[in-house]
């Protein structure tokens, strides 16, 4: 049976809970469906301590679940379900979820949130929040003074490096080939560290450790007569080759850039459709914090509302 709504959310990360939080205490009854992964990615972190308001941290799934009950607290209707398609083409729009229901929706904000990749090792799942982490800005700090080590050679791994030099004794920098695709000016600054150690045409096979990371199992050359196993002692082993942002089944109407993300108007979470707001890390290739997101998220609400309210609906 289909169902008509006047503000869908779809996401339940920082952003989308933010405008659930709004939209409910503007009184537009907002369904938000929680995804794939119910929190979103904060829920792999550990502590959070960057978000402001949480003088002694918190960690990620309490921050979440806090979230989710603000925004049920004013009457959000927060339900498990992924979205699977949409037809944007018309107002009201259409959402398909779990392949079944479908909800037509006066404004849409979409909070689906980004991925980001990991390498495809066992090692990565078994280690999953005892070393390995895809993200320096949150999780760096746990690493005060130790060995850590960042795979990938784009901006995103050098200025992971760079933040994590000044927190580490020392990082090294697994890039697969014999060259940095970083622009000029992050490659010169991770060269020009001295405690990072750019480890190139250096491939990772596995990680080791007992109670969590100690180390990482690399290959050198992989499949040159050269070829040559290597071993490196480190407490956290960081990804950063790239992000996938959670667009596609909007790609058919809205504009995102070459790699998905959605374009919104400067300084706003308007898309090129009326009444469909992109908020979170699935329309930010830049900041893709908590703190970011939710702001966006609050953002989306206050447009939805106004978009409600001007066209009398
Ligand atoms: P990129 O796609 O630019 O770089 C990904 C890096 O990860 C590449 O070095 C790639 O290697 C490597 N990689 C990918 N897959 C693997 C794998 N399986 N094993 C080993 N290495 C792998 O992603 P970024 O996140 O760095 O950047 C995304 C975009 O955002 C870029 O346009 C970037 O310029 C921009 N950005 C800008 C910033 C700024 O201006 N301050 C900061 C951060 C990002 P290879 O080179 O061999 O393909």
């Amino acid at each position: 049976m289909n169902e008509k709504v006047r503000c869908l959310i779809i996401g339940s990360g920082p952003a989308g809970y933010t405008a659930a939080i709004y939209a409910s205490r503007a009184n537009l009854n907002p369904v938000l469906y929680e995804g794939m992964q119910p929190g979103g990615q904060l829920t792999t972190t550990t502590e959070v301590e960057n978000f402001p308001g949480y003088a002694n941290g918190i960690t990620g799934p309490e921050m979440m679940e806090d979230l989710k009950k603000q925004a049920e607290r004013f009457g959000a209707d927060i339900r498990y379900g992924s979205a699977t398609a949409s037809d944007l083409s018309a107002a009201p729009y259409k959402i398909t979820i779990d392949g079944e229901k479908t909800i037509e929706t006066d404004t849409l904000i979409i909070a689906t949130g980004a991925t980001a990749k990991y390498l495809g090792l066992a090692d990565e799942q078994k280690y999953a929040g005892m070393g390995v982490s895809a993200c320096a800005t949150c999780d760096g700090f746990f690493y005060r003074k130790k060995r850590v080590a960042v795979v990938g050679g784009g901006d995103t791994a050098c200025e992971e490096a760079i933040y994590l030099a000044g927190l580490c004794e020392k990082v090294f920098l697994i890039v697969r080939k014999p060259f940095l695709r970083a622009s000029k000016i992050m490659q010169e600054r991770t060269l020009n560290t001295a405690n990072i150690e750019v480890l190139f045409e250096h491939n990772t096979l596995g990680l080791f450790g007992e109670k969590g990371v100690e180390g990482v199992h690399l290959v050198k050359k992989q499949g040159t007569p050269e070829e040559e196993k290597v071993d490196i002692n480190v407490h956290g082993f960081f990804l950063a080759i790239g992000h996938t942002p959670n667009s596609g089944i909007f790609k058919d109407y809205l504009k995102t850039d070459e790699v998905g993300y959605i374009l919104t108007e400067p300084d706003t979470p308007r898309t090129n459709i009326p009444g469909v707001f992109a908020s979170g890390d699935v329309a930010d290739k830049t900041y893709r914090q908590a703190i970011t997101a939710a702001g966006s998220g609050c953002k989306a609400a206050i447009e939805a509302e106004r978009y409600l309210s001007e066209k009398g609906l």
